[in-house]
């Protein structure tokens, strides 16, 4: 472990927010570290298609739109450590931050740690993890080109990753456990479409109750009706989980105050991404549960980023 280093602003986190943050904050003269965490990019990276980014009118690719943040903040001096914050001292000044490779201490922190997949908690789902259970349509949709493939939720992200899948796999079965889809209804407009096509075939209230395989790997699906408890065996050879995601705030838990999970910011002294620690800001997927989209999450960073600016010019720092 090498010594610890200091910055006037450390951002944990390279997604949307992030670096965002990033960009402010280092325009602002406040010579930001942004650590990335293991996800580089955050969230977006896991999706080819981003429709709704304002301004680029014919979408774009996630991974890319997330490569051209980071040269934005790199462009006005951001230094980058590629490090996970492993542990956090919000008691003393100046702040510390432990990560795996390195210590930080900070005058301000903005937490952006965004959230993670979450999973149906099944045994089966765990013991064929990787070999043929995935969360990433993105990452590992090529390995079923011309193959059946299940995804599970009723929600953007499932309608993203089906949509995705539709254009490699040979048919995609979209399993939803209620018969109404939580997703925009521009999205369930461009399943139905998928639907009538025959690229996609819908399996509403239907609930996962065990993924079925053998040394090969998946093999399929036993559903259940939650309405009538009838099972039925559905074949296929993956299944991509796309059920909602859970806020990142482990390292945290001590140290801030969480609502129902997520950062507790907007009743705080400080501004809108003030948490219960004065000089610890939070934006993004990490304290949002309400919006979720990369937009807001960006519009957070910023916000973030004036609110320390604000914070350290008023307490001398
Ligand atoms: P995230 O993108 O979740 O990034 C979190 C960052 O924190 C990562 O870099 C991670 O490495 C880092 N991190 C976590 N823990 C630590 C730690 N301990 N130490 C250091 N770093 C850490 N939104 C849209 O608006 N349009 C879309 O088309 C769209 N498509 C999507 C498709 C998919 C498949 C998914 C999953 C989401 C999609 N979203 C979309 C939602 C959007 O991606 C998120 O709302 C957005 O990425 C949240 O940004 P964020 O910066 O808060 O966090
Ligand atoms: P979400 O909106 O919370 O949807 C989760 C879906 O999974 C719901 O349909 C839910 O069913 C289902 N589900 C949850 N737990 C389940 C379980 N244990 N078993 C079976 N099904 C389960 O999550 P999300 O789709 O990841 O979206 C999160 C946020 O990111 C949203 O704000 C979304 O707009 C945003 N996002 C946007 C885009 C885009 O703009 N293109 C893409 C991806 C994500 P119920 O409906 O019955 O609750």
């Amino acid at each position: 472990m090498t010594e610890s280093v200091h910055s006037h602003v450390f951002i944990i986190g390279s997604g949307p927010a992030g670096w965002t943050a990033a960009i402010y904050a280092a325009r602002a003269g406040l010579a930001p570290t942004v650590a990335t965490g293991l996800e580089t990019g955050g969230q977006l990276t896991k999706t080819g298609e981003v429709d709704n980014w304002p301004g680029d009118v014919d979408g774009v690719d996630g991974t890319a739109l997330m490569d051209r943040m980071a040269a934005h903040a790199k462009r006005f001096g951001t230094r980058v450590v590629a490090d996970e914050i492993l542990s956090v001292d919000f008691t003393r000044r100046p702040f510390v931050l432990r990560g795996s490779s390195a210590s930080y201490t900070a005058d301000a922190v903005i937490v952006a740690t965004g959230a993670s997949a979450r999973w149906l908690g099944l045994p089966s789902e765990t013991a064929f993890r990787g070999k043929g259970v995935s969360a990433c349509a993105t990452c590992d949709g090529f390995f079923y080109r011309k193959k059946a493939v299940a995804v599970i939720g009723g929600g953007s992200s499932a309608i993203s990753e089906a949509i995705f899948l539709s254009k490699i796999a040979s048919t995609v079965h979209l399993v939803h456990r209620r018969d109404q889809f939580r997703a925009e209804a521009i999205e369930t407009e461009r399943i139905r479409k998928l639907e009538s096509e025959g690229k996609i075939v819908l399996h509403m209230e239907r609930e996962v109750s065990e993924i079925l395989g053998d040394a090969s790997g998946v093999t399929g699906l036993r559903l259940r009706n939650p309405k009538t408890g009838e099972t039925e065996e559905l074949k296929t050879d993956g299944v991509f989980i796309a059920i909602g995601h859970t806020p990142n705030t482990r390292i945290f838990k001590d140290a801030l105050e969480l609502d129902q999970g997520y950062i507790a910011t907007g009743r705080f002294e400080g501004g809108r991404t003030a948490t219960s620690v004065p000089g610890v800001f939070a934006a993004g997927d990490v304290q949002d549960p309400v919006y979720a989209q990369a937009i807001t999450s960006a519009a957070s960073g910023c916000a973030a980023a004036l609110d320390a600016e604000r914070w350290l010019a008023k307490n001398g720092f």
